[in-house]
């Protein structure tokens, strides 16, 4: 997708601190982290937010990776949807947030 960040980010044209990556998504560290620990999930396919996601094998790999990515077992989900909930990067992502928070 032109001149979508996060495509740019999995398509490695634009740095990124990338912790994972597999043939379905990629995991780095938000740039403005809100907490000790601040990943996003990111599918690669570009949907552009959880309201257009049908694929339901993808959206449950999408929480169980969430749940591999981290060791720690006390942690938040958050999935911002729509811009008036604070989806700014129209690329469907999952913040995982752990640790202590900002
Ligand atoms: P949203 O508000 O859309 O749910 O979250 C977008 C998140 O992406 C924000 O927490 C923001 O800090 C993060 N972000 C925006 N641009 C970049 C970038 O270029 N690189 C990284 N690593 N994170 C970004
Ligand atoms: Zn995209």
């Amino acid at each position: 997708m032109l001149d979508c960040i996060f495509c740019k980010i999995i398509n490695k044209e634009l740095k990124a601190d990338i912790v994972y990556e597999d043939q379905d998504f990629v995991v780095f560290k938000d740039i403005k982290p809100k907490a000790e620990t601040h990943l996003l999930i990111v599918p690669k396919k570009h949907i552009e937010s959880l309201n257009a996601l049908e694929d339901i094998d993808l959206a449950g790999k999408m929480l169980l990776l969430a749940k591999k990515m981290i060791k720690n077992q006390n942690y938040k989900i958050q999935i911002n949807t729509g811009k008036k909930a604070g989806q700014i990067i129209d690329h469907l992502h999952l913040h995982l947030l752990s640790g202590k928070m900002f």
